[in-house]
């Protein structure tokens, strides 16, 4: 029950996961955002059109996958950090996942992480390959992170080691 877990059940996640033919073609936007709420940068933030203006700003976004790009955008900007890339062409063994992360100290490319699931448990290790954390992201950093392929639609967050909040 995605209400009172806060965890997306199989269910919820078959609406919003591309298809394997789509997510053969290249990186693509994942929307993980199960509420009614009024909230769209998402939208506004994407300079492909990809996600569809919002009729009523408490829709749920809708999105094209044939026009995504896997820019990324949309998940520097999402306050809920609700919305994942996934890349299944970077290579014959590993996906690339770009993530939103808001905690410090970021990690760096080459680093080892701990790949954690939806449910916040650890689920694998992963590779940073790169962090992009420019002013105009504020807070939000966007680690890409490789992993076994098998884990591309388990991993959605990272553990790095002496991480905090941020205010401390
Ligand atoms: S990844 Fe880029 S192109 Fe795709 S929906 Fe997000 S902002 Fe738009
Ligand atoms: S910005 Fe994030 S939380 Fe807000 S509507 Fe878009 S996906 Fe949902």
């Amino acid at each position: 029950m995605l209400k009172s877990t806060g965890i997306p059940t199989v269910a919820d996640l078959a609406e919003v996961l591309p298809t394997e033919e789509r997510l053969a073609k290249g990186p693509v936007a994942i929307i993980e955002c199960f509420q009614r709420i009024p909230c769209n940068p998402c939208a506004t933030a994407c300079r492909q059109d990809a996600i569809r203006p919002f009729a009523d700003i408490n829709d749920r976004p809708q999105i094209d996958w044939d026009q995504c790009n896997g820019c990324a955008l949309c998940v520097a900007n999402c306050p809920g950090l609700a919305i994942f890339v996934v890349d299944m062409t970077y290579s014959e063994t590993e996906a690339l996942l770009k993530l939103p992360y808001e905690l410090l100290p970021l990690p760096q490319p080459g680093e080892v992480v701990t790949a954690l699931n939806r449910a916040g448990e650890p689920v694998g290790k992963g590779r940073v390959i790169r962090v992009q954390n420019p002013p105009t992201f504020e807070r939000t950093a966007i680690v890409h992170l490789a992993v076994p392929r098998e884990l591309a639609q388990e991993v959605r967050n990272i553990m790095v080691e002496g991480e905090t909040d941020g205010t401390r």
